[in-house]
């Protein structure tokens, strides 16, 4: 098979009730870029990139515009049945941007299962839930307000609760923490996720001064250097996100024992075929990880949920999806959406959703 046409749309998606909150930025929209590739035997299929904004990571939604535009051209030919070749073929065509190469991987991953009238999950080595767990994100709040909101999610079902963290006084976000514990206990699983903006002094303080509650520290300082330097005299558990930039710096974290997990996003490592590597090396070393993206609509959400699907259960730290804070779906009828703190598996072929085309208006880009 072969790639016959890939088209490249721009899109916007508000934050419902927004802005969102985290210690890198403020946003009130996320600008989303969606890849439909066809084939020459007319299947379609979608990718999506939409990182959260121009300071949460290097990567933007125009820097993947123009990664795409890069390699499109070269792309048309190729076969989409071939995960592996493809991603060398892009390699070859452009250095790095694996952010933009990830929505190519997924939209090849969609054709893939269409051919094969298969769902990604089975593709990716097959599915040991339906009903994938999901975590919530709360933005940065005081303490009252996030408690409330950790209550309400516990009571709604959802397993996990993400507290963010940073940007202001350590004293406040202590509070916090310790306010959400109190209300909700062991109802739900905690992260405390500072987006990379404390110093080592005010981690070793957090976690000093919740010595009795449970949680993960989600990317506490801006660095692995710093990490490692604090982490013999920590508490909690660490888990490394931003930081998990490729595969080659994962399997250096955990050979150091840098951390004990990871908060990973699908397209910053490169799209599902990288994931997939990424989930068995997890494995491997008994390391739970979430399967999430930084923010975007139906279709990342579902590629998300396929492969967080496909991950051993005592290993996954759940699915996160911006779908809370969106109104409306790409797809009306099978849009991806938390019931009860949980995903239903999309029952494909491929992704299993098919977005409403008239949305995103005409290309921005065209090749073939
Ligand atoms: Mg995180």
């Amino acid at each position: 098979m072969r790639i016959a046409e890939i088209h490249i749309f721009s899109h916007i998606l508000p934050v419902k009730n927004g802005p969102y909150t985290i210690a890198s930025s403020t946003v009130h929209s996320l600008d989303t870029t969606l890849v439909k590739i066809v084939s020459e035997n007319g299947l379609v299929g979608w990718g999506e990139t939409c990182p959260v904004g121009p300071t949460y990571q290097p990567q933007h939604a125009a820097g993947a515009r123009a990664a795409l535009a890069e390699m499109a051209q070269g792309l048309i030919g190729a076969d989409p049945l071939q995960p592996l070749v493809l991603r060398r073929r892009m390699d070859r065509l452009l250095n790095g941007h694996r952010y933009a190469k990830a929505a190519v991987d997924i939209a090849a991953y969609d054709i893939m299962g269409k051919q094969f009238k298969t769902r990604v999950a089975d593709l990716l080595g097959g599915a040991m839930t339906e009903r994938v767990p999901s975590y919530y994100a709360s933005g940065i709040g005081e303490p009252d307000e996030i408690a409330r909101i950790a209550e309400e999610r516990a009571a709604e079902g959802f397993p996990r609760m993400q507290i963010k963290i940073g940007g202001r006084p350590v004293e406040i976000d202590i509070a916090v923490v310790r306010k959400v514990w109190e209300r909700v206990g062991g109802r739900m699983r905690l992260a405390v996720d500072a987006n990379r903006s404390l110093t080592t002094r005010d981690t070793l303080r957090l976690s000093r001064e919740c010595l009795d509650i449970p949680f993960v520290l989600e990317q506490p300082c801006n660095t692995i250097e710093e990490i490692r330097s604090i982490r013999n005299q920590l508490h909690h558990g660490v888990y490394l996100d931003e930081n998990g930039e490729d595969l080659a710096t994962v399997l250096r974290a955990v050979g150091e024992g840098v951390c004990d997990g990871f908060g990973i996003k699908v397209t910053r490592i490169g799209g599902l075929h990288a994931m997939a590597t990424f989930r068995d090396i997890c494995e491997a070393r008994s390391m739970p990880h979430t399967c999430d993206d930084a923010w975007g609509g139906d279709i990342i959400a579902a590629a998300c949920t396929h492969i967080g699907a496909t991950v051993q259960p005592r290993l996954c730290e759940g699915v996160w999806i911006a779908q809370p804070y969106i109104e409306g779906h790409y797809d009306p009828e099978h849009g991806v959406a938390i019931e009860g703190g949980h995903i239903k598996l999309p029952n494909g072929p491929g992704l299993g959703v098919i977005p409403d085309e008239s949305l995103f208006g005409s290309p921005i880009a065209s090749f073939g």
